[in-house]
């Protein structure tokens, strides 16, 4: 079939939920659709590695992948578009800028909403090209590399892999953890928790503060290195040149607030979905949603945004082949999840033995490589992580 009579399968987001999509439908499309993934960023970004990277100069250009060969360079099974989305309507998407091909919007018949969320930096960063993603990477290593008693606040997955990272990388660091919780990593096993902080606390050397808040200028901390006095809200206070924030998570839906305000969830932000995926709005059968935008009882890891991302592909297929009922995605709700602390370290959840446990440092982190399987996203797109590559 001629590429302009093709119709649009578009996903917003090319991340983890709709990297998914794009695999499981560049093997095996169906010829009267192809799949248009429009992501602002040039390339995926391998987050995963980005605490690490933050610290330690070395691997920051094998966290950014490049798009181009994803659906094998075949446009009539998808391609991806870099352009940011501006607004929704009900059959297309409006771009920040013209693209070849589209032009300055693209028509669907199916839409999956991934945008994502929005982090603190170093776990995220604003940075479109993979030039500016390095550069960011390269700021944290030299203001880290200056600090002399960097401030870590927030003991999500974030924080406790630079603080670890630091610590790790600098022994002579006066790191310090600061946590609002009791305990870590609140929605997986107590015991992971113990692992972690047993392992910053033994083998690194990091103070942490649990149970406890720094209190955030508005504005936040400004991004240098200074002799800085926080406080926090029992009445601590802590000395520090360098704080980094590792709390907050904003979901990415103010597109869909436009075109369904009553698909957010009030409070959180997050998007309501059916169990089908599709957007908890009658009006739009074809528009689903998928990842770590949705509300979700799953964990917020990127395994389950490739899980809810396939099952709403799946659903757009029964729709298109007008085949039978839609499906309702069937979470594992198993939560697992593997957190590098440092050089071959790393605690773990896991459930491939069966019952879910989990494992301490001395049984996983040995085997844990230098850019925390990074060679993994290069595998999808067909590429080497290898020299000749890693600029690309
Ligand atoms: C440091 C760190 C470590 C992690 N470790 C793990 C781990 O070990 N295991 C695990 O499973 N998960 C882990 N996660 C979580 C995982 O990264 C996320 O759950 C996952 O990336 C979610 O994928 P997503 O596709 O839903 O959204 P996101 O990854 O947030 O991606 C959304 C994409 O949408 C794009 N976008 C947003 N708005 C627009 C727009 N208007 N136009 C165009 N594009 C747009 C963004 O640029 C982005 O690329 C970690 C996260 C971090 C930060």
């Amino acid at each position: 079939m001629p590429a302009t009579e093709l119709k649009n399968i578009v996903v917003i987001g090319g991340s983890s939920a709709g990297i998914a999509s794009a695999l499981n439908w560049r093997d095996d499309p169906i010829s009267s659709h192809r799949m248009i993934i429009v992501e602002q960023k040039s390339h995926y970004n391998y987050v995963y590695a980005f605490p690490r990277a933050s610290v330690k100069p070395g691997i920051e250009r094998e966290l950014f992948v490049p798009y181009a060969n994803l659906f094998y360079s075949n446009k009539n099974i998808g391609q991806v578009v870099q352009a940011k989305v501006i607004a929704i309507h009900p059959n297309y998407i409006e771009l920040d800028r013209s693209v070849e091909d589209f032009g300055k919007s693209i028509p669907f018949t199916h839409l999956i909403f991934a945008t994502g969320t929005t982090i603190p930096a170093p776990g995220h960063f604003n940075a479109d090209s993979k030039a500016d993603g390095v550069a960011c990477l390269k700021t944290y290593q030299d203001l880290i590399r200056q600090s002399k008693k960097p401030l870590i606040i927030g003991g999500g997955a974030v924080g406790l892999e630079l603080a670890a990272e630091i610590k790790d990388f600098y022994p002579e660091k006066d790191v310090t953890l600061i946590h609002s919780r009791e305990r870590y990593l609140q929605v997986y096993k107590s015991s992971l928790h113990t692992l972690t902080f047993g392992l910053l606390k033994n083998k690194l050397g990091v103070n942490q503060i649990l149970g406890d808040r720094v209190v955030v200028p508005k504005g936040g901390f400004s991004l240098e290195v200074k002799p800085i006095t926080v406080r926090t809200t029992k009445g601590r206070t802590i000395e520090t040149d360098l704080p980094i924030t590792c709390i907050g998570m904003t979901p990415n839906t103010n597109l869909m607030a436009e075109l369904s305000p009553q698909t957010l969830n009030l409070h959180t932000r997050f998007i309501q979905v059916k169990s089908t995926m599709q957007i908890k709005d009658d009006r739009y059968p074809h528009i689903y949603a998928a990842g770590d935008v949705i509300e979700s009882t799953d964990v917020k890891t990127g395994h389950f945004a490739w899980y809810q991302s396939l099952a709403a592909l799946h659903n757009i297929r029964l729709q298109i082949n007008a085949d039978s009922e839609l499906q309702p995605y069937v979470s594992k709700g198993v939560a697992i999840i593997k957190i590098a602390l440092g050089d071959k370290k790393a605690v773990m959840q896991t459930n491939v033995f069966g019952p879910l446990i989990t494992l301490p440092s001395w049984i996983v982190g040995g085997s844990v490589p230098d850019n925390l399987y990074a060679d993994f996203p290069w595998a999808w797109i067909g590429l080497p992580c290898d020299e000749e590559h890693k600029s690309l």
